[in-house]
């Protein structure tokens, strides 16, 4: 046993047992996705592609994810986000079945040169946790699909959770503009294929919204790829 397992002894995030970030029994209760859909209609879509009927303007190409965010998952992440603990983080990602990422790996067949761009947070909130989980989720799947991590995109505003808001209105208007492009990288932007990472998709409202600056600014295909969504 490590020092700093001692002093900072490790309970599950779950249960709360302690010994790991992720027990065993809570491992067993996590619910792989086999069923990819399309973005857009829902309706069921082979590796989470876009159906071309859906595929308006600025839309995103594909979106695939490795769990279904259940109970146990919300928890989990919720938990994650609240601890400042990147170790829960990779121990998630590391129980990951490596099967499972089978459906993933169709993604990398797609293109020689993909980026991986992480969904980023506002900078008022990298600092009250110290990281952005989904550049660590963006280097875990970097592990496997070997592309480069980007740093396209800035998130210009600070915005609430879509499932707060009331009307239809204020959710459109609390998305709107969040992110920019960093100017310096425009050129290296234009015409390259980004799989936007993040850690949960609910109602998919930011990773479109990140998806159409991408296309706006350029960028020929963008996929969204997550660990769990809803
Ligand atoms: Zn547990
Ligand atoms: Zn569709």
């Amino acid at each position: 046993m490590f020092l700093k397992d001692l002093l900072f002894p490790k309970f599950c995030l779950g249960c709360g047992t302690l010994g790991t970030y992720i027990c065993p029994k809570c491992q067993r209760l996590l619910r792989y996705l086999n069923r990819d859909t399309c973005f857009y209609c829902k309706k069921a879509s082979l590796y989470g592609l876009t159906h071309p009927i859906c595929l308006k303007k600025f839309n995103v190409d594909g979106v695939v994810s490795i769990f279904y965010y259940n109970n146990l998952l919300k928890k989990i992440i919720k938990n994650v986000k609240y601890r400042l603990v990147t170790e829960a983080w990779k121990d998630l990602t590391r129980m990951i079945k490596p099967e499972s990422i089978g459906r993933i790996a169709f993604y990398k067949k797609l293109s020689r040169d993909l980026f991986l761009q992480p969904i980023p947070l506002f900078k008022t909130k990298i600092r009250e946790r110290g990281f952005n989980q989904a550049f660590l989720i963006a280097k875990f799947f970097q592990t496997f699909l070997e592309f480069s991590i980007s740093d396209f995109l800035v998130r210009v505003k600070e915005t609430f959770p879509q499932a707060e808001l009331k009307t239809k209105r204020d959710r459109y208007q609390n998305l709107r503009g969040a992110f920019k492009v960093r100017p310096e990288y425009r050129s290296a932007l234009a015409g390259s294929n980004i799989i936007l990472i993040d850690d949960v998709i609910t109602t998919g409202s930011t990773a479109k919204e990140a998806g159409k600056t991408l296309k706006k600014a350029g960028a020929n295909k963008v996929y969204v790829l997550a660990i769990a969504k809803g």
